[in-house]
């Protein structure tokens, strides 16, 4: 396993010890979506506030593995702040590098570039996603 390898890992421990913008709101303002992996026990619900085409915050709540708590902390992390538009460049970036599909490289991924391992590992694809099909999908 190189360096780098290991810190990824680090990180993605990181998170899902401390998991970032944790716990939801009962706020209608937030546009909410849960989806399950019965795969493997992930259970993730993403709530998007979005004001003006901005996103303005985000709340999760990510029980599972520590690949998907961590890969919803992460979001959390790098799509407040980010218009809606950027959202979903980022979005689509993400999802095609974990399924080791051709992406846009020009898209800054952030700390998610950490999750770029998960390609070698199949089982582990969905893991990586949920959060971030989730997150899409309250842009829409
Ligand atoms: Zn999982």
């Amino acid at each position: 396993m190189s360096n780098l390898d290991n810190l990824y890992r680090e990180i993605i421990m990181e998170h899902y010890k401390n998991p970032r913008n944790h716990g939801l709101v009962d706020n209608s303002d937030y546009k909410s979506n849960r989806i399950k992996n019965p795969s493997c026990g992930d259970d993730i619900t993403i709530q998007t506030l979005v004001e003006d085409g901005k996103i303005k915050d985000i709340k999760q709540e990510a029980t599972g593995c520590s690949i998907s708590v961590a890969s919803a902390s992460v979001l959390t992390e790098i799509m407040i702040g980010k218009t809606v538009e950027e959202a979903k460049e980022i979005v689509n970036a993400y999802l095609n590098m974990v399924t080791d599909k051709e992406y846009n490289q020009t898209i800054d991924l952030e700390e998610a570039s950490v999750f770029s391992g998960v390609k070698k590992f199949p089982a582990r694809i969905k893991c990586a996603s949920i959060a971030w099909v989730a997150f899409k999908d309250t842009l829409e």
